[in-house]
């Protein structure tokens, strides 16, 4: 199997399986998370498949765009307020879904620290 071809965010990616895009380049997708948080909640992904944050640190072109959309979605969304930017990152962090991806999370007063 290629690498990627079975994960859901690549399908997405691909326009194979639905998402409320909000935001796409040619390197980048960002769409609403199906369970969000906050009132505010989107998904920030590579169209590349890495694995995690560590992973896209390897390509720092991608991981700048990645995080340019981050910018592009807190202006479009208002959160002129604040957000948070959350890369949940293996087990013990949280991470469900192994295609990185950035939490952008906003639209109510953010609690800290995390759960
Ligand atoms: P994480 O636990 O950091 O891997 O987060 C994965 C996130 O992806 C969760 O917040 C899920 O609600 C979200 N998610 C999973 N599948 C989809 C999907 N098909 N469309 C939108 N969000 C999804």
């Amino acid at each position: 199997m290629i690498e990627g071809m079975a994960c859901v965010f690549c399908a997405i990616a691909a326009g194979e399986i639905p998402a409320t895009v909000v935001h796409e380049t040619d390197d980048v997708v960002a769409f609403r998370d199906l369970k969000p948080v906050a009132p505010v909640h989107v998904l920030v992904i590579p169209r590349q498949h890495y694995r995690d944050v560590r992973d896209l640190a390897a390509d720092p072109a991608t991981m700048v765009a990645v995080l340019q959309a981050v910018d592009v979605v807190a202006a479009s969304e208002g959160l002129d307020e604040g957000f948070r930017v959350v890369f949940n990152t293996g087990g013990q962090g949280g991470q469900e879904v192994d295609h990185v991806h950035a939490h952008v999370i906003g639209g109510r007063q953010m609690q800290w620290p995390p759960g």
